[in-house]
Protein backbone atom coordinates (compact mmCIF):
# COMPACT_ATOMS: atom_id res chain seq x y z
CA UNK A 1 0.00 0.00 0.00
CA UNK A 2 1.35 3.62 -1.15
CA UNK A 3 2.16 5.04 2.40
CA UNK A 4 -0.38 8.65 2.88
CA UNK A 5 1.65 11.50 3.25
CA UNK A 6 0.50 13.28 6.46
CA UNK A 7 -0.33 16.25 4.55
CA UNK A 8 -3.60 16.25 2.58
CA UNK A 9 -3.16 16.57 -1.20
CA UNK A 10 -6.14 18.19 -3.42
CA UNK A 11 -6.47 17.73 -6.42
CA UNK A 12 -8.62 20.19 -9.21
CA UNK A 13 -10.73 18.53 -11.78
CA UNK A 14 -11.12 19.73 -14.93
CA UNK A 15 -10.65 18.22 -18.58
CA UNK A 16 -7.67 16.48 -17.85
CA UNK A 17 -8.59 13.88 -15.43
CA UNK A 18 -12.10 14.00 -16.26
CA UNK A 19 -12.63 9.90 -16.12
CA UNK A 20 -13.16 7.33 -13.63
CA UNK A 21 -9.65 5.52 -14.44
CA UNK A 22 -7.92 8.99 -14.31
CA UNK A 23 -9.18 10.08 -11.31
CA UNK A 24 -8.74 6.45 -9.64
CA UNK A 25 -4.86 6.67 -10.90
CA UNK A 26 -5.08 10.16 -8.96
CA UNK A 27 -6.01 8.61 -5.66
CA UNK A 28 -3.75 6.12 -5.95
CA UNK A 29 -1.10 8.89 -6.38
CA UNK A 30 -2.37 10.36 -3.20
CA UNK A 31 -4.68 12.36 -3.83
CA UNK A 32 -7.16 12.56 -0.74
CA UNK A 33 -9.55 15.60 -1.70
CA UNK A 34 -10.70 16.60 -5.34
CA UNK A 35 -11.81 20.57 -5.87
CA UNK A 36 -14.98 21.54 -8.34
CA UNK A 37 -14.48 25.17 -9.53
CA UNK A 38 -17.99 25.96 -9.96
CA UNK A 39 -16.46 28.99 -11.41
CA UNK A 40 -16.59 26.12 -14.35
CA UNK A 41 -19.55 25.14 -15.66
CA UNK A 42 -23.15 24.88 -14.33
CA UNK A 43 -25.17 22.59 -12.01
CA UNK A 44 -25.15 19.61 -15.19
CA UNK A 45 -21.53 19.61 -15.06
CA UNK A 46 -20.78 19.71 -11.44
CA UNK A 47 -23.43 16.76 -11.05
CA UNK A 48 -21.29 14.94 -13.85
CA UNK A 49 -18.13 15.51 -12.24
CA UNK A 50 -19.19 14.62 -8.99
CA UNK A 51 -20.82 11.21 -10.20
CA UNK A 52 -17.09 10.59 -11.75
CA UNK A 53 -15.43 11.28 -8.63
CA UNK A 54 -17.94 8.85 -6.35
CA UNK A 55 -17.04 6.16 -8.75
CA UNK A 56 -13.52 6.39 -8.31
CA UNK A 57 -14.01 6.32 -5.20
CA UNK A 58 -15.51 3.38 -4.96
CA UNK A 59 -13.33 1.32 -7.33
CA UNK A 60 -10.51 2.97 -5.33
CA UNK A 61 -11.73 2.09 -1.94
CA UNK A 62 -11.11 5.01 0.21
CA UNK A 63 -13.24 7.82 1.46
CA UNK A 64 -12.62 10.92 -1.17
CA UNK A 65 -13.93 14.26 -0.06
CA UNK A 66 -15.33 16.83 -2.54
CA UNK A 67 -14.38 20.36 -2.10
CA UNK A 68 -16.56 22.75 -4.48
CA UNK A 69 -15.63 26.23 -4.67
CA UNK A 70 -18.33 28.65 -5.35
CA UNK A 71 -17.43 30.96 -7.99
CA UNK A 72 -18.27 34.36 -5.70
CA UNK A 73 -18.35 37.65 -7.17
CA UNK A 74 -15.08 37.53 -9.45
CA UNK A 75 -15.06 40.90 -11.21
CA UNK A 76 -14.81 39.87 -15.14
CA UNK A 77 -14.07 42.03 -18.25
CA UNK A 78 -16.74 41.99 -21.37
CA UNK A 79 -16.08 40.98 -24.31
CA UNK A 80 -13.40 43.03 -26.40
CA UNK A 81 -13.96 43.50 -29.86
CA UNK A 82 -11.37 40.90 -31.89
CA UNK A 83 -11.08 38.97 -28.13
CA UNK A 84 -7.93 41.08 -26.81
CA UNK A 85 -6.04 44.70 -26.18
CA UNK A 86 -2.59 45.31 -26.06
CA UNK A 87 -2.49 47.56 -23.19
CA UNK A 88 0.66 49.65 -23.76
CA UNK A 89 1.94 52.01 -20.77
CA UNK A 90 1.41 55.45 -20.69
CA UNK A 91 -1.31 54.77 -22.92
CA UNK A 92 -5.00 55.82 -21.66
CA UNK A 93 -8.00 53.04 -20.54
CA UNK A 94 -11.58 53.94 -20.50
CA UNK A 95 -13.95 51.82 -18.22
CA UNK A 96 -17.50 51.71 -19.01
CA UNK A 97 -21.17 51.28 -18.92
CA UNK A 98 -22.85 48.74 -20.23
CA UNK A 99 -22.10 45.49 -22.45
CA UNK A 100 -20.28 46.53 -25.36
CA UNK A 101 -17.74 48.72 -26.15
CA UNK A 102 -18.08 51.27 -29.35
CA UNK A 103 -13.87 51.78 -29.31
CA UNK A 104 -11.37 49.31 -28.99
CA UNK A 105 -9.67 50.92 -25.73
CA UNK A 106 -12.77 51.30 -24.01
CA UNK A 107 -13.75 48.12 -21.56
CA UNK A 108 -16.81 46.96 -20.33
CA UNK A 109 -16.90 44.48 -17.10
CA UNK A 110 -19.28 41.90 -15.82
CA UNK A 111 -19.71 44.19 -12.50
CA UNK A 112 -22.14 46.91 -12.96
CA UNK A 113 -21.60 49.47 -10.13
CA UNK A 114 -17.68 49.36 -11.36
CA UNK A 115 -17.54 52.64 -12.60
CA UNK A 116 -19.44 53.78 -9.33
CA UNK A 117 -16.87 52.74 -7.38
CA UNK A 118 -13.85 53.16 -8.52
CA UNK A 119 -12.16 56.70 -7.69
CA UNK A 120 -9.09 58.90 -8.84
CA UNK A 121 -5.85 56.54 -7.29
CA UNK A 122 -7.41 53.73 -7.73
CA UNK A 123 -5.90 50.77 -9.46
CA UNK A 124 -7.16 48.12 -11.82
CA UNK A 125 -5.58 44.88 -12.32
CA UNK A 126 -6.06 42.53 -15.18
CA UNK A 127 -4.72 39.37 -16.00
CA UNK A 128 -3.51 38.11 -12.85
CA UNK A 129 -2.26 41.36 -11.74
CA UNK A 130 -0.10 41.39 -15.05
CA UNK A 131 -1.65 44.76 -16.58
CA UNK A 132 -2.34 47.55 -14.34
CA UNK A 133 -3.84 50.95 -15.00
CA UNK A 134 -4.68 53.70 -12.34
CA UNK A 135 -7.49 55.81 -12.56
CA UNK A 136 -6.78 59.30 -13.70
CA UNK A 137 -10.33 61.05 -14.61
CA UNK A 138 -13.99 59.93 -13.56
CA UNK A 139 -17.21 61.15 -15.58
CA UNK A 140 -20.77 59.93 -15.19
CA UNK A 141 -20.65 56.93 -16.70
CA UNK A 142 -17.58 56.03 -17.50
CA UNK A 143 -13.40 56.26 -15.40
CA UNK A 144 -10.10 56.59 -17.38
CA UNK A 145 -6.76 55.66 -16.14
CA UNK A 146 -3.27 55.39 -17.38
CA UNK A 147 -1.72 52.04 -18.16
CA UNK A 148 0.72 51.12 -15.49
CA UNK A 149 2.02 48.21 -16.65
CA UNK A 150 1.49 47.01 -19.69
CA UNK A 151 0.58 43.93 -21.26
CA UNK A 152 -2.42 42.12 -23.42
CA UNK A 153 -5.89 41.26 -21.72
CA UNK A 154 -8.19 39.26 -22.97
CA UNK A 155 -12.39 39.31 -23.01
CA UNK A 156 -13.63 37.79 -19.95
CA UNK A 157 -10.67 37.74 -18.07
CA UNK A 158 -10.29 38.47 -14.24
CA UNK A 159 -10.11 41.54 -12.81
CA UNK A 160 -9.20 43.14 -9.13
CA UNK A 161 -9.56 45.88 -7.36
CA UNK A 162 -6.49 46.03 -4.84
CA UNK A 163 -7.78 48.35 -1.52
CA UNK A 164 -11.35 49.06 -2.93
CA UNK A 165 -14.40 48.32 -0.99
CA UNK A 166 -16.82 46.93 -3.30
CA UNK A 167 -20.62 46.74 -2.30
CA UNK A 168 -21.10 43.72 -3.75
CA UNK A 169 -22.07 40.80 -1.99
CA UNK A 170 -19.84 37.62 -1.73
CA UNK A 171 -22.74 35.75 -2.02
CA UNK A 172 -23.95 36.15 -5.21
CA UNK A 173 -27.32 34.25 -6.49
CA UNK A 174 -25.79 31.80 -8.37
CA UNK A 175 -23.46 30.73 -5.87
CA UNK A 176 -26.55 30.38 -3.18
CA UNK A 177 -28.02 27.95 -6.02
CA UNK A 178 -24.67 26.10 -6.12
CA UNK A 179 -24.29 25.78 -2.76
CA UNK A 180 -28.25 24.42 -2.37
CA UNK A 181 -27.24 21.72 -4.59
CA UNK A 182 -24.00 20.73 -2.56
CA UNK A 183 -25.42 20.40 0.58
CA UNK A 184 -28.54 18.65 -1.25
CA UNK A 185 -25.96 16.60 -3.29
CA UNK A 186 -23.42 15.12 -0.82
CA UNK A 187 -20.53 17.78 -1.06
CA UNK A 188 -18.26 17.24 1.85
CA UNK A 189 -16.97 21.18 1.82
CA UNK A 190 -18.03 24.27 -0.31
CA UNK A 191 -15.23 26.43 -0.77
CA UNK A 192 -15.71 30.49 -0.18
CA UNK A 193 -14.64 32.95 -2.39
CA UNK A 194 -13.88 36.37 -1.43
CA UNK A 195 -15.15 36.10 1.87
CA UNK A 196 -14.58 39.62 3.80
CA UNK A 197 -16.64 38.41 7.08
CA UNK A 198 -17.45 36.20 9.67
CA UNK A 199 -21.22 37.24 9.12
CA UNK A 200 -21.44 35.72 5.29
CA UNK A 201 -20.15 32.54 6.40
CA UNK A 202 -22.83 32.57 9.14
CA UNK A 203 -24.94 33.55 6.20
CA UNK A 204 -24.35 30.55 3.87
CA UNK A 205 -24.13 28.24 7.31
CA UNK A 206 -27.66 29.50 7.78
CA UNK A 207 -28.44 28.71 4.01
CA UNK A 208 -26.86 25.51 4.32
CA UNK A 209 -28.85 24.01 7.54
CA UNK A 210 -32.12 25.19 5.78
CA UNK A 211 -31.89 23.11 2.93
CA UNK A 212 -29.81 20.05 4.05
CA UNK A 213 -31.74 16.69 3.83
CA UNK A 214 -34.35 16.26 6.30
CA UNK A 215 -33.63 14.52 9.54
CA UNK A 216 -29.35 14.64 9.11
CA UNK A 217 -26.70 16.09 10.45
CA UNK A 218 -24.99 19.13 8.38
CA UNK A 219 -22.64 17.29 6.34
CA UNK A 220 -21.13 19.80 4.47
CA UNK A 221 -18.18 22.77 5.85
CA UNK A 222 -17.39 26.09 4.80
CA UNK A 223 -13.58 26.79 3.95
CA UNK A 224 -13.69 30.04 3.77
CA UNK A 225 -10.61 31.25 1.05
CA UNK A 226 -8.72 33.89 1.99
CA UNK A 227 -7.88 36.47 -1.45
CA UNK A 228 -9.35 39.77 -0.13
CA UNK A 229 -7.28 42.61 2.34
CA UNK A 230 -10.60 42.40 4.11
CA UNK A 231 -10.51 38.97 5.15
CA UNK A 232 -7.12 39.02 6.06
CA UNK A 233 -8.28 42.18 8.71
CA UNK A 234 -10.74 39.69 9.98
CA UNK A 235 -9.11 36.53 9.61
CA UNK A 236 -9.59 35.34 13.27
CA UNK A 237 -13.10 35.74 13.16
CA UNK A 238 -13.23 34.36 10.06
CA UNK A 239 -11.19 31.31 11.24
CA UNK A 240 -13.30 30.83 14.30
CA UNK A 241 -16.29 30.83 12.11
CA UNK A 242 -15.82 28.65 9.21
CA UNK A 243 -15.01 24.54 9.11
CA UNK A 244 -11.26 25.37 7.40
CA UNK A 245 -9.51 27.94 5.32
CA UNK A 246 -7.65 28.10 2.55
CA UNK A 247 -4.37 30.23 1.80
CA UNK A 248 -5.98 31.24 -2.21
CA UNK A 249 -2.47 32.79 -3.00
CA UNK A 250 -3.57 33.03 -6.61
CA UNK A 251 -6.51 36.22 -6.01
CA UNK A 252 -4.55 36.87 -2.74
CA UNK A 253 -1.13 37.77 -4.40
CA UNK A 254 -3.10 39.75 -6.88
CA UNK A 255 -5.30 42.01 -3.97
CA UNK A 256 -2.51 42.10 -1.13
CA UNK A 257 1.26 43.35 -2.12
CA UNK A 258 2.92 40.62 -3.17
CA UNK A 259 6.07 41.41 -1.25
CA UNK A 260 3.68 40.30 1.93
CA UNK A 261 2.49 36.98 0.61
CA UNK A 262 4.89 34.50 2.14
CA UNK A 263 4.12 36.92 5.60
CA UNK A 264 0.48 36.68 5.22
CA UNK A 265 0.58 33.21 4.01
CA UNK A 266 2.14 32.00 7.19
CA UNK A 267 0.04 34.06 9.56
CA UNK A 268 -2.77 32.72 8.34
CA UNK A 269 -1.52 29.28 9.04
CA UNK A 270 -0.09 30.54 12.31
CA UNK A 271 -3.92 31.71 13.13
CA UNK A 272 -5.67 28.15 11.87
CA UNK A 273 -3.07 26.06 13.88
CA UNK A 274 -3.98 27.98 17.24
CA UNK A 275 -7.45 27.80 16.56
CA UNK A 276 -7.38 24.21 15.74
CA UNK A 277 -9.05 24.43 11.90
CA UNK A 278 -7.68 23.00 9.03
CA UNK A 279 -5.58 25.32 6.80
CA UNK A 280 -5.12 24.57 2.74
CA UNK A 281 -2.30 25.85 1.02
CA UNK A 282 -3.74 26.51 -2.67
CA UNK A 283 -2.48 27.61 -5.99
CA UNK A 284 1.14 27.52 -7.98
CA UNK A 285 2.67 25.14 -5.57
CA UNK A 286 4.03 22.88 -8.65
CA UNK A 287 2.37 25.68 -11.64
CA UNK A 288 5.52 24.55 -13.67
CA UNK A 289 4.36 21.09 -14.26
CA UNK A 290 1.45 22.23 -16.20
CA UNK A 291 3.20 21.35 -19.27
CA UNK A 292 6.78 19.61 -17.50
CA UNK A 293 7.61 16.70 -16.02
CA UNK A 294 9.29 18.37 -13.02
CA UNK A 295 8.58 21.55 -11.19
CA UNK A 296 11.22 24.03 -10.77
CA UNK A 297 13.29 24.12 -7.30
CA UNK A 298 11.28 26.97 -5.87
CA UNK A 299 8.01 25.19 -6.52
CA UNK A 300 9.42 22.21 -4.59
CA UNK A 301 10.67 24.32 -1.96
CA UNK A 302 7.33 25.94 -1.97
CA UNK A 303 5.53 22.79 -1.13
CA UNK A 304 7.75 21.34 1.36
CA UNK A 305 8.01 24.63 3.06
CA UNK A 306 4.37 24.58 3.59
CA UNK A 307 4.31 20.95 5.27
CA UNK A 308 7.13 22.19 7.56
CA UNK A 309 4.41 25.22 8.37
CA UNK A 310 2.12 23.35 9.35
CA UNK A 311 -0.65 23.45 6.31
CA UNK A 312 -3.18 20.74 6.67
CA UNK A 313 -3.60 20.42 3.05
CA UNK A 314 -1.75 21.37 -0.43
CA UNK A 315 -3.58 21.81 -3.32
CA UNK A 316 -3.10 21.49 -6.80
CA UNK A 317 -5.26 23.69 -9.47
CA UNK A 318 -4.47 23.81 -13.45
CA UNK A 319 -1.81 21.17 -12.88
CA UNK A 320 -4.53 18.62 -12.56
CA UNK A 321 -7.56 20.75 -14.43
CA UNK A 322 -5.85 21.09 -17.61
CA UNK A 323 -2.23 19.78 -16.86
CA UNK A 324 -0.39 17.25 -19.44
CA UNK A 325 1.05 15.32 -16.35
CA UNK A 326 -1.66 15.30 -13.60
CA UNK A 327 -0.21 11.65 -12.08
CA UNK A 328 2.82 12.78 -12.44
CA UNK A 329 2.35 16.20 -10.47
CA UNK A 330 0.46 14.36 -7.67
CA UNK A 331 3.11 12.26 -7.05
CA UNK A 332 5.91 14.57 -6.85
CA UNK A 333 3.96 16.31 -4.45
CA UNK A 334 3.27 13.19 -2.21
CA UNK A 335 6.65 12.64 -2.87
CA UNK A 336 8.03 15.87 -1.21
CA UNK A 337 5.01 15.72 1.34
CA UNK A 338 6.67 12.45 2.45
CA UNK A 339 10.47 13.36 2.58
CA UNK A 340 9.61 16.95 4.04
CA UNK A 341 7.37 15.27 6.81
CA UNK A 342 10.11 12.55 7.81
CA UNK A 343 12.45 15.50 8.49
CA UNK A 344 9.84 17.36 9.61
CA UNK A 345 9.08 14.82 12.41
CA UNK A 346 12.93 14.17 13.34
CA UNK A 347 12.82 18.24 14.46
CA UNK A 348 12.12 18.37 17.96
CA UNK A 349 12.29 22.28 18.14
CA UNK A 350 9.54 22.42 14.89
CA UNK A 351 7.33 20.17 16.45
CA UNK A 352 4.41 22.41 17.65
CA UNK A 353 2.94 22.13 21.36
CA UNK A 354 -0.66 20.32 21.40
CA UNK A 355 -3.24 22.61 20.36
CA UNK A 356 -5.73 22.84 22.82
CA UNK A 357 -9.32 22.08 21.49
CA UNK A 358 -10.91 25.08 20.53
CA UNK A 359 -14.52 24.95 22.38
CA UNK A 360 -17.09 26.59 20.40
CA UNK A 361 -20.65 26.26 21.51
CA UNK A 362 -22.71 27.88 18.64
CA UNK A 363 -25.37 25.84 17.44
CA UNK A 364 -24.11 25.96 13.49
CA UNK A 365 -20.85 24.17 14.04
CA UNK A 366 -20.68 21.78 11.37
CA UNK A 367 -19.14 18.73 13.76
CA UNK A 368 -20.70 19.12 16.71
CA UNK A 369 -18.44 21.58 18.61
CA UNK A 370 -15.89 19.32 20.32
CA UNK A 371 -17.10 18.68 24.26
CA UNK A 372 -14.49 19.25 26.78
CA UNK A 373 -14.60 15.07 27.60
CA UNK A 374 -13.08 14.71 23.92
CA UNK A 375 -10.87 17.11 24.28
CA UNK A 376 -9.44 15.32 26.66
CA UNK A 377 -9.87 11.75 25.80
CA UNK A 378 -8.26 13.03 22.41
CA UNK A 379 -5.22 14.48 24.23
CA UNK A 380 -5.50 10.86 26.65
CA UNK A 381 -4.82 8.86 23.20
CA UNK A 382 -2.02 11.27 22.14
CA UNK A 383 0.05 10.94 25.46
CA UNK A 384 -0.57 7.32 25.50
CA UNK A 385 0.36 6.27 21.74
CA UNK A 386 3.48 8.70 22.40
CA UNK A 387 4.54 6.57 25.82
CA UNK A 388 3.86 3.02 24.67
CA UNK A 389 5.16 4.24 21.00
CA UNK A 390 1.93 2.78 19.73
CA UNK A 391 2.07 2.52 15.85
CA UNK A 392 -1.24 3.72 15.54
CA UNK A 393 -4.60 5.34 16.76
CA UNK A 394 -7.96 3.68 15.97
CA UNK A 395 -10.53 6.33 16.54
CA UNK A 396 -13.89 5.54 16.04
CA UNK A 397 -15.85 8.34 15.53
CA UNK A 398 -19.66 8.96 14.10
CA UNK A 399 -19.08 12.37 13.19
CA UNK A 400 -15.49 12.75 12.42
CA UNK A 401 -14.62 14.98 15.19
CA UNK A 402 -12.76 13.11 17.28
CA UNK A 403 -10.67 12.25 14.30
CA UNK A 404 -10.34 16.25 13.81
CA UNK A 405 -9.52 16.81 17.26
CA UNK A 406 -6.36 14.15 16.91
CA UNK A 407 -5.27 15.49 13.68
CA UNK A 408 -5.17 19.17 15.11
CA UNK A 409 -2.91 17.64 18.08
CA UNK A 410 -0.39 16.61 15.05
CA UNK A 411 -0.18 13.24 16.98
CA UNK A 412 3.33 11.03 15.34
CA UNK A 413 1.36 7.84 15.62
CA UNK A 414 -0.59 7.84 12.26
CA UNK A 415 -4.18 7.74 12.67
CA UNK A 416 -7.15 5.87 11.84
CA UNK A 417 -10.45 7.48 11.58
CA UNK A 418 -13.23 4.85 11.31
CA UNK A 419 -16.72 5.60 11.28
CA UNK A 420 -20.06 4.03 10.66
CA UNK A 421 -21.03 7.65 8.69
CA UNK A 422 -20.03 7.73 5.29
CA UNK A 423 -20.30 11.40 5.32
CA UNK A 424 -17.98 11.66 7.99
CA UNK A 425 -15.15 8.87 6.58
CA UNK A 426 -15.38 11.84 3.43
CA UNK A 427 -14.84 14.66 5.71
CA UNK A 428 -12.11 13.23 7.53
CA UNK A 429 -9.72 12.62 4.12
CA UNK A 430 -9.00 16.79 4.74
CA UNK A 431 -7.56 16.08 8.30
CA UNK A 432 -3.96 16.13 8.57
CA UNK A 433 -2.60 12.18 9.00
CA UNK A 434 -6.00 10.62 9.54
CA UNK A 435 -6.28 7.90 7.31
CA UNK A 436 -10.24 7.46 6.97
CA UNK A 437 -11.98 3.98 7.07
CA UNK A 438 -15.86 3.75 6.37
CA UNK A 439 -17.42 0.45 8.60
CA UNK A 440 -21.32 1.02 8.33
CA UNK A 441 -21.16 -2.49 10.51
CA UNK A 442 -18.59 -2.79 13.30
CA UNK A 443 -20.17 -4.25 16.70
CA UNK A 444 -17.46 -3.76 18.58
CA UNK A 445 -13.66 -2.31 18.79
CA UNK A 446 -12.72 -6.11 17.37
CA UNK A 447 -14.66 -5.69 14.76
CA UNK A 448 -12.53 -2.19 14.01
CA UNK A 449 -9.50 -3.50 14.04
CA UNK A 450 -10.02 -6.80 12.59
CA UNK A 451 -11.02 -4.03 9.25
CA UNK A 452 -7.47 -1.84 10.21
CA UNK A 453 -5.50 -5.15 9.77
CA UNK A 454 -7.02 -5.89 6.32
CA UNK A 455 -6.49 -3.13 5.16
CA UNK A 456 -2.57 -3.17 6.31
CA UNK A 457 -3.25 -0.08 8.31
CA UNK A 458 -1.95 -2.05 11.87
CA UNK A 459 -0.15 -5.60 11.61
CA UNK A 460 0.11 -8.15 14.19
CA UNK A 461 1.99 -7.86 17.04
CA UNK A 462 1.88 -3.87 17.18
CA UNK A 463 0.54 -1.94 19.81
CA UNK A 464 -2.40 0.36 19.18
CA UNK A 465 -4.32 3.33 20.99
CA UNK A 466 -8.30 2.84 21.25
CA UNK A 467 -10.19 5.64 21.20
CA UNK A 468 -14.28 5.35 21.30
CA UNK A 469 -16.73 8.13 21.61
CA UNK A 470 -20.37 7.48 23.08
CA UNK A 471 -22.88 5.42 20.85
CA UNK A 472 -20.47 4.72 17.66
CA UNK A 473 -21.24 1.37 18.15
CA UNK A 474 -24.00 -0.02 20.50
CA UNK A 475 -23.25 0.66 24.05
CA UNK A 476 -19.85 2.40 23.31
CA UNK A 477 -18.40 5.42 25.68
CA UNK A 478 -15.84 7.58 25.63
CA UNK A 479 -12.95 5.30 26.31
CA UNK A 480 -9.27 5.12 25.07
CA UNK A 481 -7.73 1.80 25.87
CA UNK A 482 -4.29 -0.17 24.82
CA UNK A 483 -4.32 -3.19 22.73
CA UNK A 484 -1.75 -5.97 20.81
CA UNK A 485 -3.18 -6.19 17.25
CA UNK A 486 -3.49 -10.15 17.14
C1 LIG B 1 -7.01 31.19 -5.67
O1 LIG B 1 -7.36 32.34 -5.95
O2 LIG B 1 -5.88 30.90 -5.30
C2 LIG B 1 -8.01 30.12 -5.74
C3 LIG B 1 -7.77 28.92 -5.28
O3 LIG B 1 -9.22 30.39 -6.26
P1 LIG B 1 -9.63 30.23 -7.81
O4 LIG B 1 -8.88 29.05 -8.31
O5 LIG B 1 -11.09 30.04 -7.76
O6 LIG B 1 -9.22 31.50 -8.43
Amino acid sequence: MLRPSQTKIIATVGPAILSVEKLVELIQAGVDVFRINAAHGKIDSFAANLALIRQAEKEADAPIAVLMDLAGPKMRLGEIEGGELDCVQGEKIRFIRGKTSPQKNWLTSTYEPLVDELNVGDRVLMCDGLVSVEITEKGKDYVEGVVVQSGVVRSRQGINLPGVKLSVKSLQPVDIDNAIWAVQNGIDYLGFSFVRTAEEIDELRDILVENKPAGKLLNTGIIAKIEKPEAVENLEQIVLAADGVMVARGDLGVEVDIAKMGVVQKEIIRVCRAMGKPVIVATQMLESMTHSRIPTRAEASDVANAVFDGADCIMLSGETAVGDYPVETVKTMHRIALETEKERAKRDDEQEPMVPCFYDDSEYTLLRPSSLVACAMAEAAVNIADTTEASAIIAATSTGRTALDLAQMRSTASTIGCSPVLEAARRMALYWGVIPMYLPEAKNYADIVAEAKKREYVETGEAVVLLTGQNVFKDSYNAVAVIEVQ
